[in-house]
């Protein structure tokens, strides 16, 4: 399967034209000139994190460690009032020791050269391609999920993006390339070099234009590739028809949501799942796997901190949580959390315990 060389012509031409009115200019990473300590540090903050959230650490960060030389020496306890509250404290501690590497191993600078880059703790293909394509102006496309939505839908339609354009191997793990479309035997290298934008223009386009209108929930009606977009071909059309059906909810639905937001959620209960890595397990009760069901009151993330802080003397990590469910009456939210700093005095188990540990209180 070959594409079009006027459609990807157009597609460039058109996402271009909303990168110029509608780019994400103002973000602190988005600098004419940045180097590879820097577009490392944001891509590693923004995995999983908000950007409106990432903004604040990031510039707090740099002000702090401006240079990879500076981060290399620092302790983890010195390290974490700095990024401490991102999440993921793997990925901080993966930062602390790619730090070092580049300056013990690469005199303290990154090496251009992605494989190299994919050495580094908690650099995977992702990560290493955003440092070659916007710190040294090389042609890699940094393959996020917001790249292969855009282009999977533009060019491959409604199928499932990620089954058109398979993620790379997740970080750290196998490299194999994956192969673009079950039939089409395009790699995406194969693709990537169909395009004619700079790498590092086209992957801030795309990240901008796969953020603000080819989301999940597509708004077609207000894209300027919609004319020769598969997707909006196949489904577009039916999108927005279903859309504005379902802006009338059938009356019982409408009853049922009534009913749900009549839960007190502010109320509920925290079941708190405190694990190190996913590989090992806390229980609040000696004898068999037990969650940390906390008293009312501390029910929001800092009220979890604190609650641990000033009962065991342990600083968390606390995800949003991962369900909601309201069991015999009672509100549950269910919460992962990592110890950052403290020593657990807890049982432990291997692994998480099964769904009936959730519906044990
Ligand atoms: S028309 Fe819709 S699906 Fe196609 S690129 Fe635009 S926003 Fe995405």
């Amino acid at each position: 399967m070959t594409i079009r060389k006027d459609k990807i012509a157009f597609f460039e031409k058109s996402l271009f034209d909303f990168f110029r009115k509608a780019g994400r200019e103002h973000l602190p990473w988005r600098k004419k000139k940045i180097t590879a300590y820097e577009v490392w540090v944001a891509e590693v903050m923004l995995q999983q994190t908000q950007v409106s959230r990432v903004i604040g650490y990031y510039e707090r960060f740099l002000k702090q460690f401006p240079i990879v030389q500076k981060l290399a020496r620092v302790s983890w306890e010195e390290f974490l009032p700095y990024y401490e509250g991102l999440g993921y404290y793997t990925r901080g501690r993966n930062m602390l020791e790619t730090a070092k590497k580049v300056v013990k191993d690469y005199g303290g600078k990154f090496p251009r050269d992605k494989k190299l880059l994919e050495t580094l703790p908690g650099v995977g293909p992702y990560t290493a391609a955003a440092i070659m394509s916007f710190a040294y102006g090389d042609d890699h496309l940094a393959w996020d999920t917001n790249l292969r939505r855009v282009i999977g839908r533009f060019f491959f339609g409604t199928k499932n993006f990620a089954s058109v354009i398979p993620a790379y191997e997740p970080e750290s793990r196998s490299r194999v390339p994956p192969k673009v479309g079950r039939q089409s035997g395009m790699t995406l290298k194969k693709l990537e070099e169909q395009f004619s934008l700079p790498a590092k223009t086209l992957n801030a386009a795309l990240m901008d234009f796969g953020s603000a209108l080819c989301v999940g929930r597509p708004k077609c009606e207000a894209c300027a590739l919609r004319n020769r977009c598969v997707y909006y071909r196949e489904k577009g059309r039916q999108e927005t028809v279903s859309s504005q059906q379902s802006t009338r909810l059938p009356a019982r639905q409408a009853k049922n949501k009534g009913e749900d937001k009549k839960q007190d959620w502010k109320n509920a209960q925290v079941y708190v799942f405190l694990h190190e890595n996913h590989r090992k397990y806390f229980s609040s009760s000696k004898r068999q796997f037990r969650p940390f069901v906390l008293p009312s009151g501390y029910n929001t993330r800092s009220g979890i901190k604190k609650y641990f802080q000033e009962k065991y003397q342990l600083t968390l990590s606390v995800r949003p949580p991962y369900k909601k469910e309201s069991i015999k009456g009672k509100q549950i939210f269910f919460v992962n959390a990592q110890i950052l700093l403290g020593e657990p005095v807890f049982r432990v188990f291997p692994k998480k315990p099964g769904k009936e540990y959730n519906n044990g209180y």
